[in-house]
């Protein structure tokens, strides 16, 4: 095992909804001169802020209390808002609720996560414990629940860089930012290229230059109707379904790092058929992962990521290059030229691998 640590230049930074009950608490922040306004560049290319576009974005004024106290608030001197912090990838939830000595947690949470993965039970019996849990009072518990321990990132968190983006649609936006080591568990001896396409059915496709490919399904839930439920017992629901998305994306992160010297990947797409209300949730949480927390992980690994614009991608035969939308057919592809058929993902994979050779020979 490799001892070596790798320390990099820039901080990683994921973003969180504020929940809209706390944005007038947000704005007397504002109006206090707790959080001041910050001057960005006009050009993204020089805005040392990547990510979101905002109308305004402030920072906090130095020596605020900054602290999480819970999955769902930031204590911010003496006012508790409300935002999504539940929603960070793992290693960065765990660097923030170890940063948190006043953090509480519902008891029992990991073992209804447990409960909920496995389909051993009934929906009915996991309506009732997810209401038990859900209308217990949180208690002090300085350990991050439904997460997947990391042997292989560390992030600490740096709440003095916390920022809060004003967005253009009224939204508030929370920024947190982390310094994140990298250690790896495997040496870099087989690694190749990957081409990855993501979805929701099958949650990530993934194929090897050398042709080996493998696909990663999202873990079945064994959920109750969430109409039925609660507010509290429906936003237990909701961090348990987000939870498990991310887990199924980390995962996939967990064999990149492990695999790929680089990885290929296009725009997401996410199947566009009607979706239940789980499989929406999920699929936020899908997005997010892809969006935001892939791109941090393997910078992290020193793994480039090449995202390669979409176009075709499904629909071109990777044999002899004919482009038609009627090649494909949901998940199968079948050439109307040439007759080659194949499993659609993996094609939208090979496409990839063939679009990031020829960038390479040009470069070469
Ligand atoms: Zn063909």
């Amino acid at each position: 095992m490799s001892q070596k640590t790798s320390r990099r230049d820039e901080p990683d930074r994921y973003d969180v909804p504020a929940r809209r009950a706390s944005y007038t608490l947000i704005h007397k922040l504002i109006a206090e001169g707790v959080l001041r306004p910050v001057i960005r560049p006009s050009s993204e290319k020089d805005d040392p802020i990547k990510g979101i576009r905002a109308i305004a974005t402030y920072a906090f004024k130095p020596g605020t209390d900054i602290q999480a106290t819970d999955p769902h608030h930031l204590l911010i001197n003496d006012k508790l808002i409300k935002a999504d912090l539940y929603k960070l990838p793992s290693h960065a939830y765990t660097g923030l609720v170890s940063n948190s000595p006043a953090f509480s947690e519902l008891p029992g949470v990991s073992e209804l996560f447990e409960v909920v993965r496995r389909t051993s039970c009934s929906p009915q019996d996991v309506a009732v414990l997810l209401t038990n849990v859900a209308h217990q009072s949180m208690q002090p518990d300085q350990v991050a629940r439904l997460v997947t321990p990391s042997q292989q990132f560390t992030a600490s968190w740096e709440p003095e860089h916390t920022l809060v983006h004003h967005t253009g649609k009224s939204d508030f936006f929370v920024t947190l930012q982390f310094t994140v080591q990298f250690r790896p568990l495997f040496q870099a001896l087989h690694r190749e290229p990957i081409a990855i396409d993501v979805g929701l059915r099958p949650l990530t496709t993934l194929l090897h230059q050398s042709d080996s490919h493998r696909q990663f399904y999202t873990t079945p839930l064994t959920l109750p109707d969430h109409r039925n439920l609660s507010p509290s017992a429906r936003r237990l629901y909701d961090r348990l379904i987000y939870a498990s998305g991310r887990q199924d994306c980390e995962r996939v992160v967990a064999y990149l790092v492990k695999n790929a010297s680089v990885v290929i990947a296009e725009k997401l797409r996410l199947d566009d058929m009607d979706r239940s209300y789980v499989e929406k949730s999920r699929a936020r949480a899908i997005q997010d992962h892809h969006y935001a927390a892939l791109s941090q992980y393997l910078n992290a690994a020193r793994i480039p990521l090449n995202r390669l614009p979409a176009g075709y991608t499904s629909s071109e035969c990777p044999e002899c290059r004919h482009v038609a939308r009627a090649n494909r057919a949901g998940k199968q592809f079948r050439c109307c030229r040439c007759g080659h058929t194949d499993n659609a993902h993996i094609v939208a994979c090979r496409n990839l691998l063939h679009r990031w050779q020829r960038t390479q020979r040009r470069v070469a």
